[in-house]
């Protein structure tokens, strides 16, 4: 079903995104992976090639736009298609309010909405001239939920699950584009490794659920992308068990 789609997916390099890359090659699409790490990005990409697919590692940084922009007219050129985004990439580096770390704030805004809106940039011109595609925003259960400690993170990834409503709503009647938006709960990845709040820091060590894995968010993914066509599947959440 997936046989030679194009699939860019950005976060390759660790967690979700490279889990849903190696779920996804067992069908031999062509998969387009993005993210800051290229030593990462060329490991995952042997791995994929050994299960039969085609590989291609863009290293990039996604808040840099027009390195964005350049990147899916390279892609789109070379291959005639993007089929599948799966807008991936984030970081959480979350911390109380009055601790002030606006640098922080300003790259997950950066890179969870900014970033995120240059690579829709990047396909949606030419999706939408195709009359076909699907755009899969990873959003998170902190985009329906805030928590103190949340609050810019939240504010990005609410700011994700609006705009991917909105897109729905705009892009899959019109222009046969579909919209997906997957709101994970706590998974064990490399996401908490930028939290520099010390008392955010105690707080998740105190934390006593046994969380997802990206394997888990993958196989979320791939129900989604494998959808036959009049099927958009607009919104998914998936919690850990013992998460309330
Ligand atoms: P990881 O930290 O493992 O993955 C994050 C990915 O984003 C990495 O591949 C990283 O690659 C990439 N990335 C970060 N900054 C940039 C950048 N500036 N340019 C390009 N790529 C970048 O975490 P997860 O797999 O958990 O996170 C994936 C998504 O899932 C995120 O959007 C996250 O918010 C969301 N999510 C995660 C949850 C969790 O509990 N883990 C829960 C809910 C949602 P590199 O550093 O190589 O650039």
């Amino acid at each position: 079903m997936l046989k030679e789609k194009v699939i860019v997916i950005t976060g390759a390099s660790s967690g979700i995104g490279e889990a849903t890359a190696l779920l996804l090659a067992e069908q031999q699409p062509i998969l387009i992976l993005m993210a800051r790490r290229k030593d990462r990005l060329d490991a995952l990409a042997s791995k994929v090639e050994a299960l039969g697919s085609q590989a291609v590692v863009v290293p990039l940084d996604i808040t840099d736009r027009q390195a964005v922009a350049d990147a899916f007219s390279m892609i789109i050129n070379r291959f005639g298609r993007v089929d599948v985004l799966i807008n991936n990439a984030g970081l959480m580096p979350v911390s109380f309010m009055d601790k002030l770390k606006v640098d922080e704030w300003d790259r997950m805004i950066d890179v969870n909405l900014k970033g995120l809106l240059y690579c829709i940039a990047g396909v949606l011109t030419h999706m939408k001239d195709r009359r076909a595609g699907h755009i899969i925003n990873v959003s998170s259960v902190a985009g329906r939920k805030v928590w103190p400690g949340f609050a810019v993170y939240n504010a990005t990834k609410f700011g994700v699950t609006a705009l991917s409503e909105a897109m729905r709503m705009e892009l899959t009647p019109s222009y046969n584009i579909k919209v997906t938006v997957i709101e994970p709960g706590a998974v064990a990845t490399e996401l908490t490794h930028t939290i520099t709040d010390q008392d955010i820091l105690d707080s998740f060590a105190k934390r006593r659920i046994t969380p997802l894995q990206a394997n888990d968010i993958a196989r979320a993914i791939k129900y989604a992308i494998t959808q036959p066509d009049h099927v958009n599947v607009s919104e998914v959440v998936v919690m850990p068990s013992a998460q309330m």
